[in-house]
């Protein structure tokens, strides 16, 4: 059977050991930035405590934690939100986004998913700290953003401690 043309897929790569590159060393380093701002959140029992940052090469664009924003908000819909009113603004395409959970592919609430922010955003890479747990929903946030061609890496280094600020529904 012939095969769908589909626009070239998003490369999907698993860092599991922290080798000391300079590459791994900045994922870490941004990602416990992202962290700290996952701890930001006010717990609830209906969703997760995600943080997100946004960064050009060395360049943090903006910060966004769950429901930092009014309007039921996720982290990378905050993230990307706030940096429209920053001098970076023009940075955000191209950018790579951390998140210390999957970004989500469907939102019960009818609002866009956060997956959907990053493809119009024009973002390149996302590094993810965990996959989303199937605790409300089954997430497809990895795949979709890989099928629109943005590059995925898993960083499986501090999963521990992207899971930690969601403690409470894990448990
Ligand atoms: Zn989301």
């Amino acid at each position: 059977m012939p095969s769908p043309v589909l626009p070239e897929q998003g490369h999907f790569r698993v860092i599991a050991r922290d080798d000391g590159s300079e590459e791994v060393e900045a994922h870490i380093e941004f990602m416990e930035l992202a962290i700290q701002q996952a701890h930001l959140a006010r717990p609830i029992e209906t969703a997760f405590n995600v943080g997100s940052l946004l960064v050009n090469g060395r360049q943090i664009i903006a910060t966004g934690y769950s429901r930092e924003l009014p309007g039921n908000t996720h982290a990378a819909q905050c993230a990307i939100e706030k940096s429209r009113n920053t001098r970076q603004a023009h940075m955000v395409s191209g950018a790579v986004l951390y998140s210390t959970m999957e970004p989500c592919s469907f939102r019960l609430s009818g609002n866009v998913p956060c997956s959907t922010h990053i493809i119009e955003a024009g973002i390149r890479q996302v590094v993810i700290g965990v996959k989303e747990p199937a605790t409300f929903s089954n997430c497809q946030g990895v795949a979709r953003l890989l099928e629109a061609g943005i590059d995925v890496i898993h960083l499986k280094l501090l999963e521990e401690e992207c899971l930690r600020p969601n403690i409470h529904l894990l448990s």
